[in-house]
């Protein structure tokens, strides 16, 4: 299946499942930023929730709110028996601490899976992994490359597939051409998160095989998105840009959402 084909079939299971509360499932927003890309983000959210029967709320505030009146507006969601979903969009202005905000959406609210002790996991890595597995990729024992290690992106993945048994290698910008070309050539699974526009083409060689989840965003010369891999590479499996990763994302804040309601 796509991308598109997976998320409009789980899309349809959520809305069936969501029908069926008296209550739906219900989420909060909380925005303490003016950013045009935060923006759109919370758009998607908010259309997502409503095209699944979900809840969707957005609590907006200037981004001169002191860190005590935000965490006084998350404890409200926090309190709220009707709240299943919490989640604070980033960026916060400069005055705000952003590891306390996190520390203080409830665990259980968390769906995001921010909080050091959330049960959720992070909605990039998990909506990636979630596409995986139902396309048949087994995890345990894989041989699993992780272009990138970045905070947001490289690092959690990495645990993740960890977390799923795979054998994973890191590679960085300070990993040599001749080392990638080794463990790419290696790999079963490739994900590539650098940011550079076409990294992964004809210089490298791939397992016919292989799963290549391409979650770079790049704004190329001719003013399109692209990925960090050239479409069409000789492999089993590619995940497109656009219309690859960021549906993968959203779709595992909603799969989140789903069992924060399910554990009211
Ligand atoms: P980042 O913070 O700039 O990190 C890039 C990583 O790639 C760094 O670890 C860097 O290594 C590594 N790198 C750079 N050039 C490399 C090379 N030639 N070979 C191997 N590794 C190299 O970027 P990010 O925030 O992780 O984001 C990565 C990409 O994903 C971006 O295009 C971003 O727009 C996209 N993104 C997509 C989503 C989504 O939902 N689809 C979400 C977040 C980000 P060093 O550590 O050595 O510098």
């Amino acid at each position: 299946m796509t991308v598109k084909e997976y998320v409009a079939f789980r899309k349809e299971t959520l809305r069936q499942e969501a029908s069926a509360f008296a209550v739906p499932p219900t989420l909060v927003i909380i925005q303490a930023n003016d950013n045009p890309a935060s923006d759109a983000y919370i758009r998607g959210k908010l259309k997502d929730s409503e095209e699944l029967g979900f809840k969707a709320e957005l609590w907006k505030f200037p981004p001169t709110i002191s860190q005590e009146d935000l965490l006084k507006e998350i404890d409200k969601a926090n309190a709220d028996p009707l709240v299943d979903g919490l989640i604070v969009q980033l960026p916060l202005p400069p005055h705000i601490n952003e590891d306390v905000i996190k520390k203080a959406v409830d665990p259980k609210k968390d769906v995001d899976g921010f909080h050091p002790e959330t049960s959720f996991e992070p909605c990039t890595p998990k909506g990636i992994c979630d596409y995986l597995g139902h396309e048949g990729f087994v995890f345990r024992g894989a041989n699993a490359v992780v272009l990138g290690r970045s905070n947001i992106v490289g690092k959690p993945m990495a645990h993740m597939l960890l977390k799923r048994d795979c054998t994973v290698t890191v590679l960085h910008s300070k990993t040599s051409l001749e080392d990638q070309k080794f463990y790419i050539g290696h790999a079963d699974l490739i994900i590539a998160a650098i940011g550079r526009n076409a990294y992964l083409d004809g210089r490298f060689e791939y397992k016919k095989s292989a799963f290549i989840v391409d979650v770079g965003i790049n704004r190329g010369e001719d003013g399109k998105l692209h990925g960090d891999a050239i479409p069409d590479l000789p492999v089993a499996l590619q995940t497109p840009v656009p219309g690859g990763v960021g549906l993968l994302t959203r779709i595992a804040l909603m799969e989140n959402l789903m069992v924060a309601a399910k554990n009211r």
